[in-house]
């Protein structure tokens, strides 16, 4: 991709760039803000260490969150998507297996579906983050990839410069705002907010790819298994096309150190010897090797943003704490920190108050009130009894399937949660 800045080259010193906005990192988050920034027609520098194609580590699930956003984004991505068969699966509900091997088999919604498209879809990262990437050309974005972050430093009017490497060019740039959407190890975070790097909450997830899996639903669903032995965490299996599979298991890191687990062993243990799995995958053939990454996840509400800067997806620890969901969250806190960032800009306030109010405060009374049903859900899934009894309850009330789908699939969990009716509806099974 052609960076289309203007340079000012000197021998020995670095190549100084100025712009209005820089984003670490060109993952879902980054591509989100960097997208809705060229929509806005805002200048701003992307840096990225890899080089696209590349892979992540992930479950491979797309919400309809992450739909939403690409919709918003750009009303023919969705089709786009959808009409290519043999990367994307698309994706009509939700298998939950409790601790008592109860399946619930729980459709997305048929309002959900929009255009026919299904409410949400399945595909390596490879593929989907590369799709992103793709769409970032615009006149307003200068793209460095395989490019290495030196320094990060604020400067004494408050401003932001990053110094960077690519090849052999070294690079500074200088802008009001930095975004961080540099993941879970970020750069950004860790400069910006070093206090708060430990409180987050970490669980760890395997991924596996797998060929020849059976049983899976005609309707691809998605299937969560909430083995006893896993708890609170779970075995996934997410079908892709062409016959592959994505297999993983997720638990919390505390409990791993705690009782010195070994993921890996307790991933090909289920596999093996579960009753209600191994049959499924006694003619199945593992692909690549099984390799781990960390979940950053959302049980409390943190800080997002500071004086000049702004966290999204990983970097600011959003992942749904139940669903594990975080590319939709990811995407969608892109968007909202462009919002933000217009508005910074057009007022001219870089200041933490006032970014606050713009995006922390946005992003929570969107996606605050999901966030703590999901992050109940995840403590409840510590007591197999009562993570039963909710599956079970579950069966019979049609009001609390939806609000479990609608994890999956909508946004507007928010203003179902605010109605006193939702919680009468579930205790009387309805
Ligand atoms: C095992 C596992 C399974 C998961 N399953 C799912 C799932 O099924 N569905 C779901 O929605 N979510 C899932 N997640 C969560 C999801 O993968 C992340 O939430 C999502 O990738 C976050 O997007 P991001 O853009 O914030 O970060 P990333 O996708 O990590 O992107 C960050 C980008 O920043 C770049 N970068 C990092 N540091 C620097 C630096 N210093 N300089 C420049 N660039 C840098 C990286 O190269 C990368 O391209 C899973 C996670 C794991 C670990």
């Amino acid at each position: 991709m052609e960076n289309n800045y203007a340079e000012t080259k000197t021998s020995a010193k670095p190549i100084l760039l100025n712009t209005q906005v820089i984003i670490i990192g060109a993952g879902p988050a980054g591509a989100g803000t960097s997208i809705f920034l060229t929509k806005a027609g805002i200048s701003h520098v992307v840096i990225e260490k890899e080089n696209f194609p590349r892979d992540k580590i992930c479950g491979d699930a797309c919400s309809g969150k992450t739909v939403f956003v690409l919709r918003k984004a750009n009303s023919l991505w969705p089709e786009e998507i959808f009409k290519n068969t043999y990367d994307y699966m698309p994706c009509h509900g939700v298998t939950f297996v409790s601790p008592n091997a109860k399946v619930l088999n729980i459709p997305f919604s048929p309002a959900k579906i929009v255009e026919g498209q299904a409410p949400g879809f399945i595909t390596p990262r490879l593929i989907f983050d590369n799709f992103l990437f793709q769409k970032l050309a615009s006149p307003y974005a200068s793209i460095y990839q395989k490019a290495m972050v030196k320094s990060i430093e604020r400067q004494v009017d408050g401003k932001v410069s990053v110094t960077f490497l690519q090849g052999d060019k070294t690079y500074q740039v200088t802008a009001p705002l930095i975004v961080g959407a540099d993941g879970d190890k970020s750069q950004v975070r860790k400069t910006f907010l070093s206090s708060h790097t430990s409180q987050k909450t970490y669980c760890v997830g395997l991924r596996a790819y797998y060929h020849g899996v059976t049983g899976l639903h005609e309707n691809h669903f998605i299937e969560l298994h909430f083995l006893p032995e896993l708890l609170p965490g779970y075995l996934w299996i997410f079908p892709l096309p062409n016959g592959i599979t994505n297999v993983g298991i997720g638990m919390m890191s505390d409990k791993i150190r705690k009782k010195k687990i070994n993921l890996r062993e307790e991933m090909l243990n289920a596999i093996k010897e579960n009753p209600n799995i191994s049959h499924r995958f006694s003619h199945a053939k593992l692909l690549d090797k099984i390799q781990g990454w960390g979940l950053p996840m959302c049980m409390n509400r943190q800080p997002l943003s500071g004086n000049n800067f702004l966290l999204t997806g990983d970097a600011a620890g959003i992942i749904d704490p139940f669903t594990g969901e975080g590319i939709g969250n990811a995407l969608y806190s892109g968007m909202l920190a462009a919002f933000a960032i217009e508005d910074s800009l057009k007022s001219g306030k870089y200041d933490a108050t006032y970014i606050k109010e713009k995006y922390d405060d946005v992003f929570f009374k969107q996606i605050g009130n999901e966030l703590k049903t999901s992050a109940t859900l995840q403590r409840l899934s510590h007591y197999p009894r009562l993570f039963n009894f909710v599956v079970e309850k579950a069966h019979k009330s049609k009001t609390l399937n939806n609000t479990i789908t609608s994890m999956f699939t909508g946004i507007d969990l928010r203003r179902q949660l605010r109605k006193p009716s939702f919680y009468a509806k579930i205790l009387l099974n309805r």
